[in-house]
């Protein structure tokens, strides 16, 4: 190995052991930002450190090259950002840095080229206009905004800044020097070069940390530690755990504040939204979405996906998102305010339209089922859904909850009074969109052995048309609590959510939403929220290694599959059992259907039989109604 010393005096590794990982990094921004400037003298910085593979691509150069013949609408715009990433993306694939700078004015295609590059640094190099307009020498800006120049971006053409860009740089006031130090440590702290002496200040330190932890990146940063999210942890007063972020909201409208809402309904234009949104709305206006107050603005969407948490830092992994069509948009658009309401107008709320703005639903996909396969039942959901997503807090002027189940359809004030009222200082919860079976009883049992109370807490809202119907599954639930619970120790209440079937996520999405409620632990088995075999076994349990207490504050009960085991004459599961499969009273759900549909047995060590009896009944319903 040969080594020199770059222009500081630095000792340098020149040849194979230059060329460290390869990554895009790009450079985003109006025209005379500087873009280019930055570029080059980031190439000279990044070889004065021995990288010798780094690739300009130029906008201006790509567009007489590899883009001859492309105009400057949108679709044209776009098409050449796509060149130029697919080209950047090849470079990088070996070990090269490659660094496009281009004006890229329209956010979905940058976003698009980032769930296609592993290692994409996305750099906003930003001025004020007025800069621009003073560095302008051929004086473009100045014939933009006299509104001689059509599709001038910035003036007479958008450009949508980045939201939550690794970098950003104000070109505008600090030297070129400053602006690629920043840029540097970045890439230092994202492990892409290796750190050096810092060369700026404590305070640009400061900047440059807060940027990638708002890009979502902070996870990947050389410790970096979280914010401290607001007070998650410490003891409420009733000495039951705080919601999540340390105050249960609520969200609706009652006395005087109703009645004049009601008289200014007709003020404002209205939308109806289908079952799944009002759910969502549901879970908001009642606090089990604490601490959202509505649906959620862009920065906070982007925070969800790519940081798993809110941007204060607290934990949430799926977006809470009104999706809407175009039409709809448009009409939001004319007011402040639009009223929600249901296909039957029975229930009814306000939202308070502060920010409206596209979603790209294979990024979404992505980020949130780990596919973008329309086979997955969450994913093809978000077909039947808008691309514009209407963000806002929302008051909830009428709340008509369903006729169905209503002694069992507590708010979490409501659960939280109970566990209250019957001492309860620890709770655990358990999911389920299933009947309960021996083996779940017996999960349920280990934990109630070491907590004060159970919440059964049952998804009724929409599920896949193969789930059986929640209507059958409370009757289940009913005569197993009667004939095998102790009473006073379990509280039934359904949750009025839709599944999305997002496994990892979405388990510890039901984890904060039973915080809500006043739980302190929460059931996990295996492939929690899952569907076929879109996420591992445990996945859904290793995610929670993700969180400290601080950002998530309940506590998660990690359960194997158990069975009952005929030589341990006992439920048991791995854990505890040293005997074979050929001693498991095991059935596949399909085995099961197959025997509840033609009366066949069912073993009471796989399930109890008054559960059985409701099944079969309502499979012999499904068969010939008229006959039962
Ligand atoms: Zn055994």
């Amino acid at each position: 190995m040969r080594v020199v010393n770059d222009s500081e005096g630095n000792p340098l590794a020149v040849g194979d052991e230059g060329n460290g990982r390869g990554l895009v990094i790009w450079l985003t921004g109006l025209s005379g930002a500087g873009k280019s400037t930055i570029a080059q003298a980031l190439i000279a910085q990044l070889r004065a450190r021995g990288r010798r593979n780094v690739e300009l691509l130029d906008g201006d150069a790509v567009r007489t090259n590899l883009s001859k013949g492309l105009g400057f609408s949108k679709e044209d715009r776009d098409t050449n950002i796509m060149r130029i990433g697919f080209v950047c993306e090849l470079l990088s694939r070996n070990g090269v840095i490659a660094i496009a700078a281009a004006i890229s004015p329209y956010r979905e295609v940058r976003d698009r080229l980032r769930l296609r590059i592993p290692d994409f640094v996305e750099v906003h190099v930003s001025a004020p206009i007025a800069t621009l307009v003073d560095r302008d020498v051929k004086g473009l800006y100045k014939k933009a905004l006299a509104g001689e120049i059509d599709h001038f971006t910035g003036i007479s053409d958008p450009y949508e800044e980045p939201l939550a860009a690794e970098v950003v740089l104000q070109t505008g006031g600090e030297t070129v020097e400053r602006s690629v130090g920043k840029l540097l440590r970045a890439l230092e702290l994202l492990g892409y070069i290796p750190a050096r002496a810092s060369a700026i200040s404590a305070e640009e330190e400061d900047r440059v940390v807060e940027q990638l932890r708002l890009s979502g990146r902070a996870q990947e940063t050389i410790a970096l530690p979280h914010p401290a999210p607001p007070e998650n942890h410490a003891k409420s007063p009733s000495g039951l755990i705080p919601a999540h972020g340390g105050e249960l909201i609520t969200r609706v409208l009652g006395g005087r504040e109703r009645d004049s809402a009601i008289d200014d309904l007709e003020r404002y234009p209205s939308l109806e939204i289908s079952p799944r949104q009002w759910a969502d709305l549901e879970l908001i206006a009642t606090g089990a979405y604490s601490p959202l107050r509505g649906f959620m603005n862009e920065r906070e969407y982007r925070s969800v996906i790519t940081d798993g948490r809110l941007a204060n830092g607290l934990a949430w992994t799926i977006p809470i998102l009104l999706l809407v069509d175009g039409d709809a948009a448009a009409e939001a658009k004319q007011s402040e305010r639009v009223v929600l309401r249901d296909r039957d107008g029975r229930n009814l709320a306000f939202l308070h339209v502060e920010d409206m703005y596209r979603i790209d639903r294979e990024v979404l996909a992505q980020k949130v089922w780990g596919t973008t396969d329309a086979n997955h039942p969450g994913v093809a959901l978000l077909q039947e859904e808008g691309t514009i997503a209407l963000a806002g807090p929302i008051e909830a002027i009428r709340l008509e909850t369903s006729s169905l189940f209503p002694g069992y359809r507590q708010t979490p004030a409501e659960t939280r009074e109970v566990f209250r009222d019957r001492g309860w200082r620890t709770v655990a919860a358990f999911q389920t969109r299933n009947p309960v079976h021996r083996a779940h009883e017996y999960i349920q049992k280990v934990a109630l052995e070491l907590v004060d109370g159970l919440l059964l807490h049952p998804l009724v809202g929409y599920t896949k048309k193969d789930d059986v119907p929640a209507e059958v599954r409370m009757e289940c639930y009913d005569v197993l609590l009667n004939n095998y619970y102790p009473k006073e120790r379990v509280l039934l209440s359904v949750l009025p959510a839709a599944m999305r079937y997002a496994g990892p996520k979405e388990a510890i999405h039901h984890a904060i939403i039973r915080q809500n409620y006043g739980c302190t632990h929460f059931i996990v088995g295996r492939d929690h929220a899952g569907v076929g075999s879109y996420y591992g076994t445990y996945d859904a349990q290793r995610i929670f290694d993700e969180y400290t207490r601080e950002e998530l504050a309940i506590t998660p009960l990690r359960f194997e599959n158990s069975f009952h085991c005929t030589k341990c004459e006992s439920m048991a599961s791995e854990k505890t059992c040293p005997h074979g499969p050929e001693h498991r009273v095991l059935l596949s759900g399909t085995a099961v259907r197959e025997r509840l549909r033609s009366r066949a047995e069912i073993p009471r060590e796989f399930s109890r039989p008054e559960v059985v009896r409701v099944l079969q009944h309502h499979y012999a319903m499904e068969q010939s109604p008229e006959a039962a």
